[in-house]
């Protein structure tokens, strides 16, 4: 018998969308939900499979179990089995301070769950809301009129013709390597000047630890307590300092980091099965993207990305998820230079006291300091979310709003096969 090959690749349901999001994870999963919720008809494509692992350590920072709970995704996170952190510690050399995670708060405690649990339920609720979401698609370019206005994006399979869809507004939620970025050719506000690197694995941990962050002269490690009664182990390095020492095997290297943090986290590191997986991030300088521009807009880090070590870019990537669905929903330019001009400055806060802190020049005497410059951004970036109106459910008809955003008019057909395609690469120049 002989089987034709066939390609399995879903296709969108419709030729137009209010609006197009390329990635569904953290930041685009998030982005669908809030916009679906609030009425809007949204896609969201990811080339990776649903519920897939990601490179992340995916500790979570006050804002965005804020964020979650105020989502109501709090609750089905805790039922997944994500345990709640309630101290975290921090061990300065020897020395260690811990802190009971705000008793008295509305929020339980802070939690850390695997990629494979969080990016799963913030994609199920943007099912839920109405969204499509289609996994293991990749979109391959954006197409845009003759004015520049991104229109619509073009996905593309092996043996297939490509399939453009149209959209209102494509937003770029495609991570750090963001074609979307890269067709649109979204200015660098800022570039960072450090990196780290970071070597993790995961090990058994007994019920009801904390976070544990340790730092000693030029290395750093932590031990992040997650589903399926495992730790997310990892020694973090500056980039140079990886080059050299890493070069030869990450676990011998990461284990002589562990140990000299401290033996009791390389104890529990030991745990581990002998053939359990090691993951590396090399370290990338963090950066700050223009986000917006016509017809398009970058949310989490393919417009933002700061060092992992302070743990924010999961915080990062809800916050602006929020606030980009509210310009969205207005639609007006004021509403989206407004969004960037928010985001700009969290974000320039962040990038500077996380790179205070990933740039490994502080000594046991300061990083407590620089911790706690850290610490207050977060506080007030928590005051800022708590002041904020919850996110819109369903207020808006989206046929009724006025926006600048508008669709062709057939909203169902695929859009005509005029228009520009801006991917550079592909053509080493936009045609
Ligand atoms: C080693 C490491 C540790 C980290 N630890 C933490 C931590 O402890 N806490 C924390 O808050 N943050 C952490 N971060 C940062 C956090 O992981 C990111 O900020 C977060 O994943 C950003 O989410 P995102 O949705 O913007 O992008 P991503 O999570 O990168 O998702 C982008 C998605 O877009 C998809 N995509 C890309 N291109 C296309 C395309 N052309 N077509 C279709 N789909 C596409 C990709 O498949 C991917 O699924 C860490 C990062 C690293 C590297």
């Amino acid at each position: 018998m002989t089987t034709n090959a066939i390609s399995l690749m879903a296709s969108p349901r419709r030729g137009h969308y209010d609006a197009i999001v390329v990635g569904a994870r953290c930041a685009g999963a998030a982005t669908a939900m809030l916009l679906a919720r609030a009425g809007l008809k949204v896609l969201a494509i990811d080339r990776k499979p649903y519920g897939s692992d990601t490179l992340s350590t995916h500790a979570l920072m006050r804002p965005a179990v804020m964020q979650l709970w105020r989502w109501g995704l709090l609750e089905p996170l805790l039922k997944a089995g994500t345990p709640l952190i309630e101290t975290t510690t921090f061990h300065y050399g020897d020395n260690e301070i811990t802190i009971p995670l705000a008793p008295g708060s509305e929020l339980p405690g802070l939690i850390a769950p695997r990629r494979t649990v969080l990016d799963r339920i913030l994609v199920d609720a943007a099912r839920k809301a109405g969204a499509e979401i289609l996994h293991e698609v990749a979109v391959g370019d954006l197409f845009a009129d003759t004015r520049g206005r991104v229109r619509g994006i073009e996905i593309r399979a092996a043996g297939r013709a490509a399939v453009r869809v149209g959209a209102d507004i494509v937003v770029g939620a495609d991570g750090i390597g963001s074609l979307v970025a890269k067709c649109v050719d979204a200015q660098p506000l800022r570039r960072g000047v450090v990196s780290a690197a970071h070597v993790y694995g995961y090990a058994p941990v007994e019920p009801g630890a904390g976070y544990h962050w340790y730092f000693r002269d030029g290395i750093a490690g932590s031990f992040i307590p997650t589903n399926d009664g495992l730790a997310c182990i990892v020694a973090s390095v500056p980039t140079g300092l990886f080059d050299q020492r890493f070069r030869l095997g990450h676990a011998r290297a990461r284990m002589d980091v562990l140990e000299a943090l401290s033996p009791v986290l390389a104890a529990q590191a030991a745990q581990a099965p002998k053939d359990a997986r090691l993951q590396a991030f090399r370290g990338v300088p963090g950066y700050i993207r223009q986000a917006h521009g016509p017809g398009w807009a970058l949310v989490g880090d393919a417009g933002f990305f700061r060092d992992p070590i302070t743990s924010h870019g999961i915080s990062d990537a809800l916050r602006d998820a929020e606030s980009l669905e509210r310009a969205i929903l207005d639609g007006s330019e004021a509403a989206f230079a407004v969004w960037q001009r928010q985001r700009d400055m969290i974000a320039n806060q962040i990038l500077d006291t996380t790179d205070a802190v990933a740039g490994f020049d502080w000594t046991l005497d300061d990083i407590g300091e620089r911790h706690r410059r850290f610490s207050a951004v977060l506080k007030a970036e928590v005051q800022a979310l708590a002041g904020q109106p919850m996110p819109t459910r369903r207020a808006h008809s989206p046929a009724s709003r006025s926006r600048t955003h508008r669709a062709p008019a057939n909203q169902d057909e695929p859009p005509a096969s005029v228009g520009q395609t801006l991917n550079r690469n592909r053509t080493g120049a936009r045609r």
